[in-house]
């Protein structure tokens, strides 16, 4: 599983069992396996059946309603876009509200009204007689009136309750926020175990990918088996081949999406390549003018930004390459 790539950041989780905060944050790059350790510590801190171990048990009744979502002193508060994602039903839908669902798109933000039930939640005695716990993927993917809404939560929780937040930014929280929650980086797993788990996967070049990917696992997987990471795939071969014609032969905006961020990386890779002799996300260390690409890499930053806005993709392609620096 994804989380044993982070067996010292569990040990770090399991070393805080004595004294447990009230709330956790648990930051890192994206695809790093943040929320599958916050998952497995929560049904660990909800196990009846955990005694002196160090994982949970995996049978109890509390483990399996945790796993299939329905463990009565669980709750799991993410964008309704993101549950979708997951394959997981979203909490937020309710019933009555189906037609207004239908013509909306799905939420790519937490919302009030799923922070606001969590009081209620938290102030319920506990049905199981032990913790309830709050899991809230990704933190920062809400407005202020609902990170307020959250805060009132976090000031005064409730005996038992704990809250664990998971973070790919944890700058763009409120100081208010960060300031409650006990800090936990986690960190890139090694490279050679995330190869090792993302070829038992079934992923087929798994270097590649957990490259391009800056080395999170998860990250590399979604590449490899989805729709970007053949559109970057057709990119990458034509770039190896040096048909720039063929580059700016794009038809679609997930194309446009897997161009602008092959060349970001790449261009990001020239720059440090030639300032540090090393990269990050897979290229040659070709020497460069670093000034040139690393404003270049900017341009493809915005560059990805605009490319879910309607435009022609083969014009937009076209400047993309038109503006790589030569040097
Ligand atoms: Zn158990």
């Amino acid at each position: 599983m994804v989380y044993d790539l982070q067996k010292e950041t569990w040990t770090q989780l399991i070393g805080k069992l004595d004294r447990l905060p009230h709330a956790l944050l648990l930051h890192g790059a994206p695809g790093v396996g943040k929320l599958a350790l916050a998952e497995r510590f929560a049904q660990f801190l909800l196990c009846e059946k955990r005694g002196q171990g160090s994982v949970p048990c995996g049978s109890c009744e509390a483990c399996r309603w945790f796993r299939a979502g329905s463990h009565p002193d669980a709750r799991l508060v993410e964008p309704e876009a993101t549950a979708l994602a997951l394959g997981r039903p979203a909490s937020v839908a309710e019933e009555g509200e189906e037609d207004k669902k239908e013509k909306k798109k799905p939420s790519v933000q937490i919302k009030i009204e799923q922070t606001r039930g969590l009081a209620d939640f938290l102030n319920l005695a506990s049905h199981r007689g032990g913790r309830r716990i709050v899991i809230v993927h990704p933190a920062e993917d809400m407005n202020t009136a609902t990170a307020n809404s959250l805060l009132k939560g976090l000031e005064e929780p409730p005996g038992g309750a704990m809250f664990i937040l998971v973070s790919h930014r944890p700058a763009g929280l409120l100081p208010t926020i960060r300031s409650r929650c006990v800090p936990v980086p986690v960190p890139l797993p090694d490279a050679k175990a995330s190869v090792a788990w993302l070829t038992a996967q079934g992923v087929k070049n798994p270097q590649r990918w957990l490259a391009f990917a800056g080395g999170a696992p998860l990250r590399a997987l979604d590449y490899a088996t989805g729709e970007r990471g053949e559109a970057i795939e057709r990119v990458l071969r034509a770039i190896a081949s040096g048909n720039r014609a063929a580059l700016g032969e794009i038809k679609n905006r997930e194309e446009l999406e897997a161009l602008a961020e092959v060349l970001q990386k790449m261009a990001l890779d020239r720059a440090f390549g030639s300032l540090a002799g090393r990269t990050k996300y897979g290229g040659a260390a070709v020497p460069g003018d670093p000034r040139a690409w690393l404003a270049y890499a900017r341009a493809m930053g915005r560059h990805r930004a605009l490319t879910s806005h309607p435009l022609n993709p083969k014009l937009f392609a076209g400047e993309m390459l038109a503006g790589m620096p030569t040097t």
